[in-house]
């Protein structure tokens, strides 16, 4: 159970890096890096029915991950969340295999788990010592409670804006928590570089560090393995710096390498219309997104970005790559998508309905078609964002007091709400 990962490599000028050298971006030039795997010697050594039987966590794929030690593994039982058929959303989209992935299922309620389990067990590896990040919310929480379970002190800053729910969660895992508020998301851009300059403080910001999307590649393997070892025809994503859609790329790669899988799915981005640099260079044709929007304009907290990492440049590379879409969605569909996920038995947050409303739309305009296979990724709970249910049913509830007279009139078979 060794990993088959041989060495870091910059994007841009190709440099190399070790696997234990405590590196964030290419100290060349500053581009991002990526892990390497020998996918060629792997293909003739993997057992895949051993594989199989291992437990159905992000650590499932062994190989595949850039753990050199795994005595070093930090884990809470993250991955393996269930793929559920959708037949209720379907029916009012008009796609009858929609599928969704209920990432909320994770242990701090997001999908961020999948991708701290990497990077917190990289950084016990690397023997950091402090770790620091900023978050809107779920990246904070997630990180706090890897970090704890690695003994790892931490410092945590908050955007204002976030939810109480998501910074109670934060707080219990006991890492210093502390509000960030700003006026422009550059002014904390600065201090953030400034702060690496002075303090060489080791990153964990998504891409920056290099190893957190390297644990996002197991929704390819889990949704190849739950379709009976088969690829899906669209996977659809929240998209914010983009680590997801980025791991779901490099995994079906790895897949397809390794001889498992025979092509790629096509991978839809999405992003509040608030703030949509990713789908406004997409429609352009271009290969770099400028910065756009306003990510406080949205009620999709956890995607609110106006300027991505990279310049959004993997992201739109695995777009181009599989044939892919990118689409925008305003508020009033999130909620829309939110109360039909709610008739599946499915509670997201606004920044995961938004795959249903990008699946509709793009179901509307005859772009997928009504027999394709589709997964919506759910990427963190409604629980995070609960205020999002008031504008979900802006009506407001009934209430009756306990005398039988004003409960008899609910219960007649006309009562329910269906
Ligand atoms: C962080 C987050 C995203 C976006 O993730 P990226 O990897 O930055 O694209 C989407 N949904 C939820 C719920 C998140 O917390
Ligand atoms: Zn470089």
């Amino acid at each position: 159970m060794t990993t088959a990962a041989t060495h870091l490599e910059c994007d841009d000028c190709r440099a190399r890096y070790g696997l234990l050298d405590p590196v964030n971006t290419c100290r060349g030039c500053g581009g991002l890096l990526d892990a390497v795997y020998d996918l060629e010697g792997l293909r003739q050594r993997l057992d895949l029915d051993a594989v199989l039987r291992r437990p159905n966590t992000v650590w499932r794929w062994r190989e595949l991950l850039p753990l050199v030690d795994d005595n070093h593994r930090v884990t809470l039982g993250e991955g393996g969340s269930p793929l559920l058929m959708c037949e209720r959303v379907g029916e009012a989209i008009g796609l009858r295999r929609l599928a969704a992935k209920n990432d909320a299922m994770n242990p701090t309620a997001s999908f961020k788990d999948r991708s701290f389990t990497i990077s917190v067990s990289k950084a016990k590896e690397l023997g950091v010592r402090l770790g620091f990040t900023y978050t809107s919310g779920n990246a904070g929480a997630s990180f706090a409670a890897y970090m704890a379970k690695a003994r790892i002190p931490s410092v945590v800053l908050v955007k204002d804006w976030a939810t109480r729910e998501k910074i109670a969660m934060i707080r219990i895992y006991g890492c210093r928590t502390v509000i960030l508020s700003y006026d422009s998301f550059a002014e904390v851009t600065r201090m953030l570089e400034e702060a690496v300059k002075r303090l060489g403080i080791y990153q964990f910001v998504l891409f920056i560090n290099p190893y957190r999307h390297e644990g996002y590649k197991s929704y390819a393997y889990e949704l190849w393995n739950d379709l009976g070892r088969r690829v899906p025809d669209w996977v659809i994503q929240p998209v914010s710096n983009g680590g997801g859609l980025y791991g779901l790329w490099k995994g079906f790669r790895e897949l397809k390498a390794l001889g498992l899988a025979d092509r790629l799915p096509r991978l839809v981005a999405c992003q509040p219309t608030a703030s949509p640099p990713i789908v406004r260079a997409f429609e352009a044709g271009k290969t770099v997104a400028e910065r756009f929007g306003d990510p406080r304009a949205s009620i999709a907290q956890s995607i609110g970005s106006d300027a991505p990492i990279g310049g959004g440049r993997r992201i739109l590379r695995a777009l181009a790559d599989t044939r892919g879409r990118a689409v925008a969605a305003t508020d009033s569909a999130m909620l829309e998508a939110m109360a039909l996920l709610g008739r599946d038995g499915l509670f997201v947050e606004p920044s995961s309905a938004i795959t249903v409303a990008a699946a509709k739309q793009l179901a509307s305009e005859g772009i997928i078609g009504p027999e394709d296979r589709v997964v919506c990724i759910l990427t963190g709970s409604g629980l995070k964002q609960p205020a999002a249910v008031d504008q979900v049913f802006p009506q407001g509830l009934e209430h009756i007091h306990a005398r039988i007279e004003e409960l008899e009139p609910l219960l007649l078979p006309t009562g329910g709400e269906g």
